[in-house]
């Protein structure tokens, strides 16, 4: 069945993704099963996506009745499920509107469209610069591959969208510098950066651009499309910095499995998109909203406090581990430098029923939220095995 499937993929399926040698075919919570039946923990939930693993049972249930009901309406119509979710989002957060598109990507569009209007609006026309940081990672549409700080990225698909600028990470002179050179709309950053690496910016960093921002009144973008919706401990990973962005973009986790972008909107940003300024046909969809109220209204504080502690678990179990350099991230959301190549850590994984997941040249984990403790326990056993030289 493998070679099977493995070649009409191969035929079929344009060629964009490097795939493990594996077939999943089912799960509950954080186990999935391939096709011979085999068993794997789950440490990466298809990329951050399944929050409460696979197949949990209320957003199952959730997702299920909305399809019985109705499962679109176009956004010509009132649709409860998308106003629950967008009133719950504002609610925990104190932000206060949210549009829905479908994905990461999409997400960051409208945060960019809608800090260059309020920038357009405020300074005039030619205040489009968005600084981003190096190493970033925020899409791959024409204009967020422009906003990822990574060359590799962009090489083939030249010219990108114009007006990004890319600041070195943990440069507080550096940003300074940029602003004070530049005519800046926004700064975009992403709290712990994931494609990059695994790497928490540091506080003092996040601080420095969250007072640039208040002071030139520059739009501060949080994209939380990896590191948000409970994933670093806290709702939102920029709480954990103490700071309060103008624009949050997210998606991953939000839809629990299901596709869901969302950007909140602060006082500031609220009012800047106006009719027919933006729009997704799909966006907003009843079953994903459905979905993700059921995942955002278990993402309380009891959680989050159970998050850190599996966290503080999976950090001391690996820190100084044999064969482990260093372990960095915040929350759930872990990267691991090894002394074996990533790739070899993570075959040797999967053969003995872990699947975890890579970010640059670190092995990474991104389990479900609510993995339980002895499913950690069995998978940190089986990597530290892996890592171990
Ligand atoms: C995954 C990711 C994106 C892109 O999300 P898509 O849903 O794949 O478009 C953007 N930003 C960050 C930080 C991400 O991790």
């Amino acid at each position: 069945m493998m070679s099977n499937i493995k070649a009409l993929d191969n035929e079929y399926v344009a060629n964009t993704y490097a795939r493990f040698p594996l077939q999943l075919v089912k799960g509950k919570g954080s186990l999935v099963y391939d096709e011979n039946g085999k068993e794997y923990i789950d440490l990466g939930s298809g990329i951050a996506v399944t929050a409460f693993g696979i197949a949990d049972g209320k957003w199952q249930k959730a997702v299920a009745d909305q399809a019985a009901t109705l499962q679109h309406t176009s956004n010509l119509y009132y649709s409860s499920p998308c106003v629950e979710l967008a009133q719950m989002l504002c609610e925990k957060t104190g932000m206060k509107k949210v549009f829905f598109s479908n994905s990461g990507a999409e997400a960051n569009e409208c945060a960019i469209k809608t800090a260059r209007k309020y920038a357009f609006e405020k300074k005039g026309g030619e205040y489009y610069n968005i600084i981003t940081l190096k190493n970033s990672f925020h899409g791959r549409t024409v204009t967020t591959l422009a906003a990822t700080g990574q060359d590799v990225f962009h090489k083939d698909f030249l010219p990108l969208t114009e007006g990004f600028l890319y600041a070195d990470v943990n440069d507080c002179d550096g940003i300074r510098k940029m602003v004070a050179d530049n005519k800046v709309a926004a700064i975009m950053i992403e709290c712990v950066q994931g494609e990059g690496g695994v790497a928490a910016l540091n506080a003092e960093f996040v601080k420095t651009i969250a007072e640039i921002c208040e002071k030139e009144d520059i739009i501060l973008i949080c994209d939380e499309v990896q590191c948000g919706n409970g994933r670093c401990g806290e709702l939102y990973c920029y709480m954990n910095f103490g700071i309060s962005p103008d624009i949050v973009s997210t998606a991953k986790g939000l839809g629990g499995g299901l596709p869901l972008g969302a950007t909140l909107f602060g006082e500031k940003t609220k009012a800047v998109l106006g009719a027919s300024d933006h729009g997704s046909t799909f966006g907003g969809n009843p079953v994903c909203c459905a979905g993700a109220v059921s995942i955002l209204s278990r993402i309380d504080d009891e959680l989050l406090a159970d998050v850190k502690k599996k966290s503080a678990y999976i950090f001391s179990e690996l820190q100084n581990a044999s064969g482990i350099k260093s372990v960095s991230g915040m929350g759930l959301m872990i990267g691991i430098e090894t002394e074996k190549n990533a790739a070899d850590v993570i075959k040797e994984c999967m053969d003995n029923g872990v699947l975890v997941l890579k970010a640059k040249t670190k092995v990474r984990l991104l389990p479900a939220l609510n993995i339980p403790d002895e499913l950690i326990e069995k998978a940190v056993k089986v990597l530290k095995k892996a890592c171990e030289v």
